[in-house]
């Protein structure tokens, strides 16, 4: 269902001065009617990136990033649709007018935004209080310890909770909220005599916000050493959920986008000085074992995930659960080893950021960090204590692609450590453990043979969660899907492209899908394929449609892209074919896409 009406929706669109909104990320230089300057999304040197002010368009030659502004603030904010379009419209002044809701959501909505206003009021009031109580000098110097800025500490809104039993109880009644309504936002609760006092005493606090920078709930550190517990969170309620939370996301994203990774660490004290030494795309668990909740907010930051975390704690079936969960979703998950005791706050304190850096650079993929801790742990100087590596690591080794350079080379080194025949790694089963989805190639096909595979006893703890009916699981297959929804909510312009657009546009899962709507433009939903899965992926895109109108630029922009991409596919494949003519053809080809694409986003002279 859409939740802003398309009309309040343009409204934002127009009202977005895109010069301005794209400027405080890089500079950009007028040349001719379009704006130029260094790309935010990807590092480069000489300038590749655009903007037209007039369709609020902009597009990177370099990387390919590109969109309006509402794509430019999902991407460097790290919002859905609806929060993008929330933050553009507070930014810009628009109403937003809301498809009817029921009374019942509506309600519901204007509680969780008065609580979070709440929320954000008693961050402010934390804030001050470290800053400016005298109460509050032990956990001053007790930052300024841990090596913490005082810059990113306020950055972050760090703040301290007085002593007292009542402060953000009154202050909060004041402001008319009732008592209820302060223990549902997290920050008091009810005694046992029925009285009610703040959740938060004596303690630092840290805000814990979403992506968008709302504050949800608070952790708190205790200062002093007889206070228990040490660490205290708000407790899960209609806002906060500990599972789903990353600590320090809001900042880390824009950093992350830049870098194409993020860093998972394991506390507040680990992100606040890796901020502070200029590690920017850091974020933290608390604690949690990686949820799927977590895996899917990091992978709308960057699709490469470092983990440094300490090993032992993180689990290590977890983690190989989690290195599943990411490949199905296209992402990378590596594993940084920690020098045993110290964590990334120490270690950027005592040695800098050069050094974290460098172990960074050495993180290694789950099964092969594993595979080491393996190694390391086990008895190899006698028989028994390498047939029981042997039984620990083939597992492993299953869990890599199958017929990849990177299960060749584990088995290889492996082999060695062990002093054994390389085929005694095999994982167990004919052509060893499924291996879950292998990650998408640049064509945006999965290169995975699992399927094809003769079928193996399968472990059913090993086996990879399918990826769901009508879920597009890769980024390629998005930015189709995308394109595919806009046609519909640009029926006009659409169907012209869904003609021109050959099935070599669209990825294997997605061309039934296209193949439909070329014919159900107007109604998609009307006579759903039979398969199920393809059905599931109508339906999934025409709910896109609705909910995320697009404008005839973006759609345009969206397809000269995907028509690119087929391009460069197309030259790949006529040069490893040797085919001299079909090769010159489309270099032709690829000019006029290239030249396309540079009209659109505008005069440059
Ligand atoms: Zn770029």
């Amino acid at each position: 269902m859409a939740l802003f009406t398309r009309g309040s929706v343009e409204h934002v669109k127009d009202a977005v001065d895109m010069v301005a909104l794209v400027g405080a990320r890089t500079d950009l230089r007028r040349v001719g009617s379009r704006f130029v300057g260094l790309c935010p999304f990807h590092e480069e040197r000489t300038p590749s990136f655009s903007v037209n002010a007039e369709h609020g368009l902009y597009h990177c030659f370099g990387c390919g990033a590109s969109g309006d502004a509402i794509s430019f603030i999902r991407e460097t904010e790290g919002l859905d649709f609806a929060e993008a379009v929330e933050h553009l419209a507070d930014r810009y002044a628009v109403t937003l007018e809301r498809e009817e809701e029921d009374d019942r959501a509506e309600e519901s909505r204007r509680r969780r935004e008065r609580l979070m206003r709440l929320l954000d009021r008693t961050a402010t009031f934390y804030a001050r209080y470290l800053w400016e109580s005298d109460e509050a000098r032990g956990a001053r110097d007790h930052l300024a310890t841990r090596g913490l800025r005082e810059e990113t500490l306020r950055s972050f809104r760090v703040g301290y909770a007085p002593s007292a039993w009542n402060r953000v109880l009154v202050a909060g009644q004041r402001d008319s909220y009732s008592p209820e309504e302060l223990v549902a936002a997290g920050v008091a609760q009810r005694g046992r005599q029925g009285g009610y006092f703040d959740r938060f005493r004596a303690r630092i606090t840290f805000p814990l916000a979403d992506a968008g920078g709302r504050v949800l709930g608070f952790g708190a550190r205790a200062v002093r050493a007889s206070q228990k517990p040490k660490y205290l969170n708000s407790s899960e309620n209609e806002l906060y959920h500990k599972g789903r939370h990353l600590f320090g996301i809001d900042h880390a994203r824009a950093a992350a986008a830049r870098a194409g990774r993020v860093v998972v660490v394991e506390g507040y004290t680990d992100v606040l000085a890796l901020h502070g030494a200029g590690v920017e795309e850091a974020v933290a668990i608390m604690g949690t074992a990686l949820t799927p909740d977590q895996l899917a907010e990091l992978g709308r930051a960057a699709s490469t995930v470092l983990i440094a975390l300490d090993a032992d704690a993180s689990g290590h079936e977890a983690m190989l659960r989690a290195a599943r969960g990411a490949r199905e979703r296209g992402m990378e998950l590596r594993m940084v080893a920690l020098p045993e005791g110290s964590d990334p706050a120490d270690l950027v304190a005592a040695e800098g950021r050069d050094a974290f850096d460098r172990l960074l650079d050495l993180a290694l993929s789950v099964p092969e960090f594993e595979a080491e801790r393996v190694l390391s742990a086990g008895d190899l100087s006698s028989a028994r204590g390498r047939d029981r590596a042997l039984e620990r690591l083939r597992p492993l080794v299953g869990e890599t692609p199958e017929r990849s350079v990177v299960r060749d080379e584990l088995v290889r080194r492996l082999a060695d450590r062990l002093e054994v025949p390389a085929s005694y790694l095999a994982p167990a089963g004919a052509q060893g453990a499924p291996s879950g989805r292998s990650p998408a190639t640049p064509n945006g096909r999965t290169s995975g043979s699992a399927a094809a595979a003769p079928g193996p006893a399968r472990d059913a703890s090993a086996a990879p969660r399918p990826v769901p009916h009508g879920a597009v699981a890769t980024p390629a297959e998005r930015g189709e899907q995308a394109f595919l929804s806009m046609c519909l909510s640009q029926p006009r312009l659409g169907r012209e492209l869904l003609e021109r657009a050959e099935e070599g546009h669209l990825s294997e899962r997605m061309q039934p899908v296209g193949r439909h709507l070329r014919e159900h433009l107007d109604d998609p939903l009307r006579e759903l394929p039979d398969d199920e899965g393809v059905a599931a992926l109508v339906t999934e895109t025409a709910m896109l449609a609705e909910s995320e109108p697009s404008t005839e630029p973006v759609l345009r922009l969206t397809f000269l892209q995907l028509d690119l991409r087929r391009v460069e596919r197309e030259l790949r494949r006529a040069a490893s074919d040797h085919d001299f003519d079909r090769h010159g053809v489309l270099v032709r080809e690829r000019e006029r896409v290239r030249q396309e694409l540079d009209e659109l986003m505008g005069e440059a002279d």
